[in-house]
This record gives structure tokens, sequence and C-alpha cells, in this order.
């Protein structure tokens, strides 16, 4: 028996991406336990569909303070204070300019300058007022909306981690579209994680990321995007300006001991750019990257808790 015939994959298609689960059992009703696990979490934070905790806190945007549950709030309030950093390209209220962009959505359009100024207007994190007592979530002006998608998956490939764990489950991957969650090595010493290379069919790969027990979280400009008159519109924007962020990366991948951090951190570094974050990773050893650039480079931070192995010899490793 070849070490990878112990590995049984399960998949799902839920937030919008596919779901992979690998486990080393043919085990039905735990995979299903984690698919209702991710619907459920994927029903209190889309901003996707009319209904869900955070559409509740959205429409009474400017009226009403709502009240959630303790883990929505503490995420919420998580969001908020990187949001809140100085210089942070992260911000949960970013909500009212996707919306507008549409990217990675039918309906898509550049929107006018004048209209970016009126919306950015309405993403300042410091307008959402968070009660501790009530645990209630409050948009101070009307068309404001809270956006977690920088940090909702991550949130919940650690959800899903810990579900697994309370299951007694020892070695296990999940990966929600880009956020991968692991548990134990796999089957050979390490999982491998794959880099996929820019602007290419989704399994050319140019890297493999090896961790056991990590989160691998991947955000690339490849992912959602259009094009028009020769520019990339990408679904990560610039708080400040209102455009997507606009420098020499293609893709940041954040390895972590809890994939939140990797999720938020993806963001991050994408506003910071190489070498600013490279000198501020040196700051923060538990979290690591790999940068991915438009000139063929991959870039790799401090390397505790992976290994890189190229494939492509078309992109250049510098370490
Ligand atoms: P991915 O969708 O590849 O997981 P991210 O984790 O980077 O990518 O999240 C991107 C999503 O986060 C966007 O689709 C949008 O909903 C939201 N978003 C876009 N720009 C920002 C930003 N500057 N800060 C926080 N959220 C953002
Ligand atoms: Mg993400
Ligand atoms: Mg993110």
């Amino acid at each position: 028996m070849t070490p990878d015939s112990r590995v049984y994959a399960y998949s799902a298609v839920l937030m919008g991406s596919p779901i992979l689960l690998k486990l080393f059992e043919h085990n039905e009703s735990l995979a299903s336990g984690v698919f209702r696990l991710i619907k459920l979490q994927e029903n209190t934070f889309t901003v996707n569909r009319p209904h869900s905790d955070i559409m509740a806190i959205n429409h009474a945007a400017g009226r009403d303070p709502v009240t959630v549950s303790t883990p929505v709030f503490e995420l919420i309030r998580r969001a908020k204070d990187i949001s809140c950093l100085p210089d942070s390209s992260f911000n949960f209220t970013i909500g009212p300019l996707v919306k507008r962009w549409k990217i990675g959505f039918s309906g898509h359009s550049i929107p006018a300058a004048q209209d970016l100024q009126t919306l950015l207007a309405l993403t300042n994190p410091q307008d959402v007022i968070l009660d501790e007592q009530t645990r209630s979530v409050f948009l101070q002006r009307a068309g404001m909306e809270i956006d977690l998608g920088a940090i909702a998956k991550g949130y919940i490939a650690d959800v899903v981690r810990d579900y697994l764990r309370e299951q007694q489950v020892e070695n296990a991957l999940i990966n929600l579209g880009g956020n991968v969650q692991t548990l134990g090595a796999g089957a050979e010493g390490a999982w491998a994680i794959g880099l996929k290379k820019p602007f290419s069919s989704p399994d050319a790969l140019i890297g493999v990321i090896n961790v056991a027990g990590k989160s691998v979280v991947t955000s690339g400009i490849y992912e959602r995007y259009f094009e028009l008159d020769g520019h990339c519109y990408h679904h990560i924007l610039d708080p400040k300006t209102g455009y997507p962020l606009d420098n020499e990366l293609l893709s940041v991948t954040i390895i972590s001991e809890d994939s939140i951090d990797g999720d938020i951190w993806t963001t991050l570094l994408y506003g910071m750019g190489v070498e600013k974050s490279l000198a501020y990773l040196k700051q923060i050893p538990h979290i690591e990257a790999v940068f991915v650039t438009r000139d063929g480079q991959i870039i790799l931070s401090s390397q505790r808790q992976f290994t890189f192995s190229p494939l492509d010899d078309s992109y250049r490793l510098t370490v």
C-alpha cells in the first residue's frame, strides 16, 4: 500500500469555493459533520446572501445596534482592531467598495472617481461601535457595510481544526479554497500544499510548501479579477484609494499556527509590499511568508515552520 492510499478525500462546494477535506480513515459521518459546520459558519458570516448575522448588522446601519453571538462579536472585534492599526491595508468596512466594484462577479465595472470618494467616506472602521455589555455592533453611518471576506475563511479553517481535534482526529487537512489548515504530518512526514502558478491553469504549480500541523493561506491577485484596456483589476482593494492594491506582488502566502492569522496577514503584507514585509516579519517569528512577484521571483521569509520545494525553473527563488 502506498502511503497516499491511506488518505480519503471528501469534497463539497461551500462559501463559493471548492472545499477539500483529507482524512486518514473512511468516515462519511465525520466528513458530513465538517461540511455541516462550515455551512453553519457560512450562514453566519456571508454578505453574498440577504440573510446572515453580518447582513443583519449591515441592514441596520445608521439605525440600530445589533446584538450578536460571542464568537461573531469576538471576530468583529478582532477585525476592527486590525483595521484600525496605523496604515493598515486591512479594512473590514470595505463592503460598500467591494459591492460597487463587483470584482469576480457579473456586472463588474470601474467606478467613477467621484463615486469612490463617496464610498470611501463609508469605510472608516472607527465608525463601527462595539458595545461589550450588550455584545452589539452598530454601524454609525447609513450605507456602511461590514465585509469579513478577508478573515472569515481563516477563522472557519481554525473552527474546523478545533472540531476535528475534539473528534480525536490527529492527522487531517482542510482546504477552504486557498485557506489550508492541517493537523499532523500527512502520509509522508509533511502535508504538501501546492503554490499556484499565477494566471495559469488551476493545477499548474510553481512550488510546494511542506508543513505539519500548520496553516497555509494564499491570497493572489489572479484568483478573482477582471481585465479592461490591458489593466488587471483584482479583488484586494486599497482602503486608502478604493482601487485594487497596486504593487510588485502577484501572491502572498502565510504559514502560521492559526489560519485566521494567515488570512489577516496576507492582506496586511499585500499592502506593505515585499521589502517592508520582510523587515516587519523579522519581529514576528510565528508568521512566515512566501511572496511571488510580477518579475518572476519567489521570495521566502524565515522557514521555521515549513520547507519549500521549487517546481518551476522560470521563477527565481530568493531566500
Ligand atoms: P481570498 O478571497 O483570496 O481568500 P482575501 O482573504 O485576501 O482573499 O480576501 C479578499 C476579500 O476580502 C475580498 O473579496 C473582499 O470581500 C474583502 N476585501 C477586499 N479588500 C479588502 C481589504 N483591503 N481589507 C479587508 N477586506 C478586503
Ligand atoms: Mg482569504
Ligand atoms: Mg485574507
